[in-house]
């Protein structure tokens, strides 16, 4: 069997990985000169840092079994910590080293900044979302339900609300709660410790997997086609062709907007939601009290410690900080993190097609065409979460796995 891969993100890489492990003569096409689509490293005033910080959970099975696969060991390359949700104006929870579901239990309800009639009420209707396995009778925002579960307090606007904006990347009166539900069932709702935990990547993002990934396919026979955008895709009896060029089959795994372009029947219309990442450089000795902190003034949300004294402040979704330009946007951070010290480099990142918006109900397309031999693989066509890598390596395994039964 003969396969073409377009896209040579996560997703199309976990499937170009999974097609040539079972032995499938693969090619992979990724328009840019390196593999990682939104995760990668770039290249910034002679630094390599990441086109936008990302954090991955313990939840992220799949994704840590494919850098598993590729030599890329996990351990080495990712900080495990137990999650804590820490800031300045005084709210700090902490999840203990203990065993599922009593860490989570035990961080809630010693949970400082929140009065203890609201942590009881949030322990108690945690429970209940657990019972009805995480399931909501129809989808609403995140804001509704919460609204609905009485959910209105401080636990709402230091745990809920951030926890919301950077897993679905959309603030929480636009985001799907339903999503957001499956979020919390497989991290802080797992009887599994280690899918509760944060994982903060040690190196850039393309050395946890795009790159090892790359020398494996490499080594393992696969053809990697970087610097190239596929241009036309059509399906005639003998096959699929992909630029003049016959394969059995193809897998677009392309962000959305692009896979429109190569198939045109693909039916989603998504709107999309920004991220920026601006890196701070201070001096080396700056360390943050925990890697990955709240921010909570007008326009922070997460700032992330990358070691060194450089800090990465991230700010999801349309919001007010649009309205500034770089610099303007540099400054206002760097004086909501209120350090002893000024910062002696700066850069900002803007997504502005970060992720697709997760919105209430929204229509997420099938994977599957309706030609067998073209399937879609990419972080919208997996219904089950918001736009992540994990949802990302699972639909490219998935896809490559729909095409391997039919050998
Ligand atoms: C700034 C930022 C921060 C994020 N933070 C997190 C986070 O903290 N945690 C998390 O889990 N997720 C995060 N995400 C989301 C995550 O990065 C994405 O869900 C994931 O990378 C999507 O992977 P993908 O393979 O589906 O798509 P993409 O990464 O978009 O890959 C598609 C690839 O297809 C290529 N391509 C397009 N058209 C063609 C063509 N015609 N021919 C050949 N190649 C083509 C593109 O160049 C691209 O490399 C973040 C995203 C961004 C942008």
């Amino acid at each position: 069997m003969k396969v073409a891969v377009i896209g040579g993100g996560w997703a199309g890489i976990a499937a170009a990985v999974e097609l040539t492990a079972a032995g499938v003569d693969t090619t992979l096409f990724e328009a840019g000169r390196h593999p990682g689509g939104r995760a990668r490293a770039v290249e910034l005033d002679g630094r390599r840092l990441d086109n936008g910080q990302h954090i991955l959970l313990g939840a992220y099975r799949e994704t840590l079994g494919m850098m598993r696969q590729v030599g890329a060991d996990p351990e080495r390359l990712l900080e495990r910590r137990p999650l804590q949700v820490h800031d300045h104006a005084g709210f700090h929870l902490a999840l203990p080293p203990w065993p599922a579901p009593l860490n989570v239990a035990w961080g809630l309800l010693t949970a400082r900044g929140a009065g203890w009639r609201e942590k009881l009420a949030t322990a108690w209707w945690m429970e209940g979302v657990k019972r009805r396995r995480f399931r909501l009778e129809e989808d609403l925002s995140v804001a509704q339900w919460l609204d609905a579960a009485g959910q209105t307090g401080a636990l709402r606007r230091n745990l809920w609300e951030p926890l919301c904006l950077a897993a679905l990347n959309i603030p929480a009166e636009r985001a799907s709660a339903q999503i957001f539900a499956n979020v919390l069932r497989d991290s802080l709702g797992s009887s599994r410790r280690s899918d509760t935990d944060l994982l903060l990547p040690r190196t850039d993002l393309s050395q946890l997997f795009p790159e090892p990934a790359s020398h494996w396919l490499r080594d393992n026979g696969a053809t990697l086609r970087f610097g190239t955008r596929v241009s036309s895709l059509s399906a005639n009896v003998d096959g699929i062709v992909i630029d003049g060029e016959t394969y059995d089959s193809g897998i677009i795994a392309t962000a959305p907007q692009h896979a429109k372009k190569l198939w045109p029947a693909l039916a989603c219309n998504f709107d999309y939601e920004p991220i920026v990442t601006v890196y701070l450089q201070f001096e080396a000795k700056t360390r943050l009290a925990f890697p990955l902190q709240k921010q909570s003034g007008k326009y922070g949300q997460w700032v992330v410690d990358r070691g060194d004294g450089l800090l990465a402040c991230v700010l999801s979704g349309h919001g007010d900080w649009e309205a500034l330009n770089d610099s303007e946007l540099a400054t206002a951070l760097q004086a909501e993190l209120a350090l002893s010290s000024t910062a002696t480099w700066q850069k900002v990142i803007r997504e502005r097609r970060a992720t697709f918006a997760c919105r209430p109900g929204i229509a997420r397309p099938d994977f599957m065409t309706a030609d067998p031999r073209v399937i879609l693989a990419g972080d919208y066509t997996w219904a089950d979460y918001p736009a992540t890598l994990e949802g990302a390596v699972r639909s490219g395994r998935r896809a490559a796995h729909t095409l391997l039964l039919k050998r």
